[in-house]
């Protein structure tokens, strides 16, 4: 009886750590940006990874945003405001052929947004950083699937660089020629104009923010877990929420609430 009450006690506060429910809601005025990269169909998830949150979790993610009463708005719609209390922006990284296939239908269904981040040569091989993951370029959008993706009108591009380098690595002229190439880039062949980025792996520092800014973005995303409270001030490191494959429901709703993972 005594080991069954222990047991107990141990397992309800592991669970408490691994979720922690108990954290205060951080303030719904601050806006939540949420961090995605592959969403693959039902035919071809095996088992849910850190960065492939199947086709049928993800629907039933952004279903309950808009039952529970979240606005969606793209990353720029953010920054421009003004923002109403509840809102949340949806970005996928990398730009993955499913982000079209899988993804999309979903956001048309439920009415929702999205900041797609585009590696902007998507036919040279990314030698140096690589994707995450290892994911095979065959994933990755073709040009005519991106203008698909754009002509939805859910779709806001942004720029992941040109070849997915680690900018903290690069030295300042291979940064710039980055930044600024993969927006001439990626405006050239949509047609649109690109200000928001995403820092390849998340790397980024107080040089690559003032770089970002100079090369006329008006926003820069990091995957620094968490909650941007000052979207003015922060704008050019943006926090987000991973969300992750092997969330489910209860995670994915205390990420929401508290802004992080722990
Ligand atoms: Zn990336």
């Amino acid at each position: 009886m005594t080991w069954g009450l222990i047991a107990a006690a141990l397992i309800t506060g592991w669970l408490s750590y691994r979720h922690p429910w108990w954290r205060r809601p951080l303030g719904y005025q601050h806006p939540r940006i949420l961090m995605y990269h592959m969403v693959p169909a039902e035919s071809d998830h095996g088992r849910p990874r850190g960065l492939a949150v199947p086709a049928h979790r993800f629907d039933r993610q952004v279903a309950y945003l808009r039952r529970s009463g979240w606005h969606f708005a793209t990353v720029s719609e953010l920054l421009e405001g003004p923002i109403l209390p509840k809102t949340v922006a949806i970005t996928f990284d990398d730009g993955y052929a499913d982000n079209l296939t899988s993804a999309l239908p979903v956001l048309l269904r439920h009415k929702a947004k999205a900041t797609v981040y585009l590696i902007a040569d998507r036919q040279s091989p990314l030698s140096e950083g690589g994707l995450p993951d290892g994911a095979p370029l065959a994933e990755l959008l073709s040009d005519d699937q991106v203008k698909e993706l754009l002509d939805s009108g859910v779709v806001e591009l942004g720029s992941h660089t040109s070849s997915h380098v680690n900018l903290a690595n690069a030295d300042p002229a291979r940064c710039q020629r980055e930044l600024i190439e993969s927006k001439h880039t990626l405006e050239r062949l949509f047609q649109r104009d690109v200000i928001a980025f995403a820092y390849p792996f998340g790397a980024t520092n107080d040089s690559l923010a003032d770089l970002a800014e100079q090369a006329g973005y008006r926003s820069a995303v990091t995957t620094q877990a968490g909650v941007p409270e000052d979207l003015d001030a922060q704008r050019f490191r943006l926090k987000r929420i991973r969300i992750s494959g092997r969330d489910n429901m209860i995670t994915f709703r205390i990420r929401l609430r508290i802004g992080r993972r722990r």
